[in-house]
């Protein structure tokens, strides 16, 4: 022990200083951003400071928080299940609450999926969806060992994630220990005829095993949306050439589209799924990847080594599952549908308020996901961006522009009044820039 006395320390020193002393915090670069903010407590869609101030939290941190922060009747369950069986090898051993989650998740999945693969987090979820569509391949002999996937899309921090990420900024350093990837646009009315034929000339040399892509939304890419058509046209021609395709709903699962996922909107549906974020209702990390039978099917085999070899030590955590069952259950009860009807609508009005005003380039809306571009040029980590986080900050809401991106995806719970207050707060910001 370095230091006795840790209580202490507590009234002396803020939790911002003291977490400077030990802590390396994600996507941070320390030097320029040295300070982080303490947080005491969280209810709702309100986040307390250890100074007392309160913050309306509009992207659900992280888009986890669907139902509000420690949503009693999830914590309630939770903590009934800690009582009873608290983490057990998921390696030959089973249990009700991982049994429930799976019978209800298939329930409300696309018809199409069979089978779930539980892990720990986003990323590994899509890690586990690339070994997945690798491996089917290469079980049945195929030479298919290059993914395909869209510029700018996202799909977590690990090497398989990384790779297919198309975002620079966070891959620079690793790019040349990557698994081959292919790219393609995202699609627009524009260039969609261009992609497909461009890909079908591409898939001639039947070397791509799985495509991967966020439906609908590419959330790190600052929210950017396409058309469920032409990504159904890209899905078509995929599948006709045997390629295994991946949705990642990670960020876009359980009600953010307005509908349980965005795949719902898509009518050809995806071999393999990833879940995470909002599965587990910000509560315990947890991930799925889910996936048709025929693909469990190409692993299922007397060969041993024919099977997914791929387990983290917390895999189904009972209280993750149970967790997740509570969060299933709220996301189709009446209350929480109703509130997601009124964010939406809520969105769309605030959208014809804000929508000509001269410091807007552009808005867009999927369910409860609303975004505007700024008509201001800068940086994705420049000084203004930070400016504009301390605008909101100070007025006591919480928003994380990407770059001249400005979006709104908010716990389902948020009352009128704080939506009114996040809108008043941007409009402010707008009016002032
Ligand atoms: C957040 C995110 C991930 C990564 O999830 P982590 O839990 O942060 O590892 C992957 N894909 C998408 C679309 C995401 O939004």
């Amino acid at each position: 022990m370095k230091k006795a006395n840790a209580s202490e320390t507590l009234v002396t020193e803020s939790l911002s200083v003291r977490d400077s002393k030990h802590l390396w915090h994600p996507l941070t670069q320390h030097k320029l951003h040295p300070e982080m903010l303490g947080i005491v407590k969280a209810k709702g869609a309100v986040l307390y400071d250890e100074n007392g101030k309160e913050y309306i939290d509009g992207i659900a941190s992280w888009y986890t928080s669907a139902y509000g922060h420690c949503n009693e009747y999830i914590t309630d369950k939770v903590y009934a299940q800690m009582q009873k069986l608290d983490q057990v090898v998921f390696s030959g051993f089973t249990h009700e609450p991982a049994v429930r989650l799976s019978e209800e998740l298939i329930k409300l999945l696309p018809e199409n999926q069979e089978k779930l693969f539980f892990s720990d987090n986003g990323s590994t979820a899509t890690e586990i969806g690339i070994k997945m569509a690798l491996q089917y391949h290469f079980n049945q002999g195929r030479e298919r060992k290059t993914m395909l996937a869209f510029e700018e899309g996202f799909h977590g921090d690990t090497f398989g994630a990384m790779s297919v990420s198309g975002l620079s900024v966070y891959n620079g350093p690793f790019e040349e220990f990557f698994i081959d990837v292919e790219r393609i646009d995202v699609p627009t009315d524009e260039n969609i005829e261009e992609i497909l034929s461009d890909l079908e000339t591409r898939l001639q040399q039947n070397h791509i095993a799985g495509f991967i892509y966020e439906p609908l939304v590419q959330g790190a890419a600052a929210m950017k949306m396409h058309k469920a058509e032409n990504l159904n046209r890209i899905l078509k021609l995929l599948k006709k050439h045997g390629v295994l395709t991946i949705a990642d709903e990670v960020m876009t699962g359980f009600g953010k589209t307005g509908k349980p996922f965005a795949s719902d909107y898509i009518e050809t549906k995806p071999d393999i799924i990833c879940m995470s974020k909002a599965l587990t209702a910000g509560l315990i990390p947890m991930a799925v990847t889910s996936c048709s039978q025929e693909i469990y099917d190409a692993f299922y085999s007397d060969d041993l080594a024919k099977g997914l070899f791929h387990g983290h030590t917390y895999t189904g955590n009972p209280l993750a599952c149970t967790a997740a069952l509570a969060g299933l259950e709220l996301l189709q009860s009446e209350e929480i549908q109703n509130s997601i009807k009124r964010v939406i609508s809520s969105h769309q009005e605030f959208d014809s308020r804000i929508k000509n005003h001269e410091k807007v380039a552009r808005t867009r809306q999927c369910g409860i996901i609303y975004a505007l571009d700024l008509n201001v040029k800068m940086e994705r980590y420049g000084n203004l961006r930070d400016q504009i986080f301390k605008h909101f900050m100070n007025n006591g809401v919480f928003l994380r522009p990407l770059g001249s991106t400005i979006y709104i995806s908010a716990p389902y719970v948020i009352t009128d009044e704080q939506l009114q207050k996040i809108y008043t707060t941007i409009e402010d910001l707008l009016n002032s820039i």
